[in-house]
């Protein structure tokens, strides 16, 4: 399994981060979790095209996960595929048909592109076919705790307490070649998402708050600090832990370091911090 980081940052822009995104690959299948703003070019300097793409899932639907969803979509049918396997919670059908469907955002794109002779003369100079068929993601509307069996290997979740009930939010486990990677997605601490991190060899788990970021209660009990991620991976025989989701207020290197050092207090285990377009092998 190989796991490369696209999107490390937050909703702000930040010309070190591109929003969640993360790509796993097994096999043949070429994996991503989450879109955000930023992860297509992401996508493509890490050397993979949108058209690579096979399956799709989102952990839940704020911006920063899914931002760059259209611009995968219409890339990857740009380089002639038709169909991705989409699969996250609901409304993403309806979001799918909104940018896609007959009358949606890109309808009048899609109409031009499709119509036009010399769009066509194009298309069929670059080796496609007419009638050119417009994009079909292959949507899946799901609920937390359900699983996605691939090729060698499987996709469990469960309910990720983030921002209920506007949305529904998700933490997903990939097993495959006898190994485990947990995403947390967006997440406080759980009971459920612990249950779905037992003994995973990596866990990349959001960071939004240090430690001493207690002022906003509710913040705090919803966004645990690098040390009480470090306790709940302890508790849950994790090897190795990843931060991620940073801020642009704490990405300097005396905040990262702060960082890795609250989690390694409560943690034995091996720690760092996700950066974009780092590439791990499990
Ligand atoms: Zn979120």
């Amino acid at each position: 399994m190989k796991i490369t980081f696209l999107g490390t940052g937050s909703p702000e822009s930040h010309a070190r981060r591109a929003s969640s995104g993360y790509l796993v690959e097994v096999g043949n299948d070429r994996i991503l979790l989450d879109c955000g703003g930023g992860v297509v070019s992401r996508l493509i300097e890490s050397g993979r095209l949108p058209s690579d793409i096979t399956h799709l899932f989102f952990t839940h639907l704020h911006t920063d996960h899914m931002m760059d969803y259209g611009r995968l979509i219409h890339a990857a049918w740009d380089e002639g595929l038709v169909s991705m396997q989409v699969t996250g919670p609901a409304p993403i059908a309806s979001v799918t048909e909104k940018l896609f469907g007959e009358d949606g955002v890109f309808s009048t794109d899609l109409r031009a592109r499709t119509e036009n002779q010399g769009s066509q003369e194009v298309w069929l100079a670059r080796g496609g076919t007419l009638p050119r068929a417009w994009p079909l993601p292959k949507v899946t509307e799901v609920e937390p705790g359900f699983t996605f069996e691939g090729y060698g290997w499987k996709l469990t979740s469960c309910s990720a307490p983030h921002a209920q009930p506007w949305l529904t939010c998700m933490a997903f486990r990939i097993e495959a070649e006898g190994k485990s990677f947990v995403y947390s997605g967006d997440s406080a601490l759980c009971p459920e998402v612990e249950a779905l991190t037992q003994g995973a060899d990596v866990l990349l788990h959001w960071c939004y708050r240090m430690k001493e970021e207690t002022s906003n209660t509710f913040i705090a009990s919803m966004s645990p600090s690098p040390d009480q991620i470090g306790e709940m991976a302890e508790r849950a025989g994790v090897k190795k832990v990843f931060i991620t989701h940073i801020r642009k207020k704490t990405d300097t290197e005396a905040g990262r370091t702060e960082a890795l050092v609250d989690l390694k207090s409560k943690f034995t285990g091996e720690v760092g911090v996700a950066e974009d377009l780092t590439t791990i092998r499990l």
